[in-house]
């Protein structure tokens, strides 16, 4: 069975002036569609035609042998979670069980920014940086080109972040920590790191 291109959870112009209906035409609808159009046509006719797309990422993830499937479909499993770390009016401080653990497990909402802002720069070349539960405690994560941490046993990504310049260029330029700056104060949906958390438990 063929995966569609998800919708936005927002219109493309939803994110407008922070990340531009430009920047989402050309991420949404052809860097992300071509992932999912990429994953369609490699699973066609094979024993993962039916499975599920974290079946694919994890049946994929480690083997050289499907690189190639690996990448596509966890970009698209990490572009679908990225979409929903944002919402139009989102950013600035937590709420709720998210904040009470940033709090416990960073020691402030200030002191998790610039650890998760030095993530994100801190990847060199493409990749993601990521908001994790892992052992019952929040943590900041990294990871390269299509990797995700859905494939680590005893993670669960509670937010991420797309620092591929694809992300950010038309609307930042070269500026990596003008686009992370804006991620957190106007963007970042809170929301959706609170759902993650109560499914995790
Ligand atoms: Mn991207």
């Amino acid at each position: 069975m063929a995966f569609d291109l998800p919708e936005l959870p927002y219109g493309r112009d939803g994110l407008a002036p922070h990340i531009s209906e430009e920047t989402l035409n050309f991420h949404h609808g052809k860097h992300h569609n071509a992932y999912v159009t990429n994953l369609n046509k490699m699973i066609d006719g094979t024993d993962l035609a039916n499975a599920s797309l974290e079946e694919i990422v994890n049946a994929a993830a480690g083997d050289a042998s499907k690189a190639g499937l690996f990448n596509n479909a966890a970009q698209v499993w990490n572009h679908t979670f990225y979409w929903h770390s944002m919402k139009p009016g989102g950013g600035g401080a937590p709420h709720g069980k998210v904040a009470e653990l940033i709090d416990r497990d960073f020691g402030s909402y200030d002191a998790f920014a610039t650890e998760f802002k030095a993530a994100g720069g801190g990847q060199f070349g493409s990749g993601w940086a990521w908001l994790v539960l892992k052992d019952g405690k929040l943590a900041i994560t990294k990871t390269p080109n299509a990797e995700t941490p859905l494939t680590e046993a005893g993670v669960t990504p509670l937010l991420t972040m797309d620092v591929w310049e694809h992300a950010y260029y038309l609307d930042y330029q070269n500026s990596r920590p003008n686009y992370m700056a804006s991620f957190l104060d106007n963007l970042v949906n809170w929301d959706f790191a609170n759902q993650n958390l109560a499914d995790a438990s």
